[in-house]
């Protein structure tokens, strides 16, 4: 069984179709990225995977793990293990990266089981080191208050501890350009190649050729005006750094 099956999805904002039929089938484990140019649609659709309001769904599916998401609310899709990145990446004083993720931990625990008292400090902190170890950061960091001064890098790496800590089965990533400096890059690149596997699909949303050079998808799909119109290995990615967007809009304007 796939594990998020998107089938035909038209998204509008406001009285705007941005996403006309989107398909996309991910199974377990898998790292599939899109790309495409600036204003095909990438965002909307990791908002819509997410479930933000402002983006209203006029047909199509999503279906993850057997279970059509549509109708969840964004709290309750995290809970089914798909990641939502920070949903507020506001600086949020008093509140350190270790605290806000121990509360994500606890509300998810509650919500599964009302009575359950949270994950007692001691495991907390464990569990935190260990995943820090294994993402090579500087214990440090969880101390540090949540976004308050952070770097595009910084931001990334509480990004990539809160996936490492809740362990989604699918994550959703829209990097956009702006703030993926080298740093943010190698961030998000090498926490997403440590925490991938068997347990994790992974959809990297880029417009960024680069930064498939560091994680390495199964697939590759290009995106041209809301739909995914040409997929492929990690070689299109190669593809498209060198001739661009222009013969697949050629390509694509023929076969239509
Ligand atoms: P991408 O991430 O591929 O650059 P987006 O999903 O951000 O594309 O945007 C797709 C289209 O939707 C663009 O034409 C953009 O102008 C439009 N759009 C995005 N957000 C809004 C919004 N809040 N209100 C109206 N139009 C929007
Ligand atoms: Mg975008």
């Amino acid at each position: 069984m796939p594990q998020l099956e998107i089938r035909n999805l038209h998204v509008r904002i406001e009285d705007k179709e941005i996403l006309k039929g989107l398909s996309l089938t991910v199974k377990q484990g898998e790292i599939h990225a899109i790309m495409g140019p600036n204003g095909t649609g990438k965002s909307t659709l990791a908002y819509t995977l997410m479930g933000h309001p402002n983006y209203t769904v006029t047909e199509g599916d999503v279906i993850f793990n057997g279970q059509n998401v549509l109708d969840l609310e964004p709290d309750e899709r995290s809970r089914l293990g798909i990641f939502l990145a920070f949903q507020y990446p506001v600086a949020i004083p008093g509140v350190t990266v270790a605290n806000f993720l121990r509360s994500a931990i606890n509300a998810r625990r509650r919500a599964a089981h009302p009575e359950d008292k949270g994950m007692p400090i001691h495991e907390f902190r464990k569990m935190l080191k260990e995943k820090m170890d294994m993402l090579k950061m500087d214990h440090a960091f969880a101390g540090r208050y949540l976004n308050d001064g952070f770097s595009g890098g910084e931001k990334k790496r509480a990004e990539i501890l809160q996936m490492a800590t809740l362990k989604p089965s699918i994550a959703i990533l829209d990097e956009t350009d702006s703030g993926l400096d080298i740093d943010a890059l190698r961030v998000v690149s090498e926490g997403v190649n440590a925490l991938s596997g068997p347990g994790l699909g992974v959809l990297v949303i880029t417009h960024y050729q680069r930064l498939l050079n560091y994680i390495k998808p199964h697939f590759v799909h290009v995106m041209l005006d809301g739909r995914i119109v040409e997929s492929g290995g990690p070689e299109l990615a190669l593809h498209l750094e060198e001739q661009g967007y222009e013969w697949i809009r050629e390509k694509a304007e023929e076969a239509a």
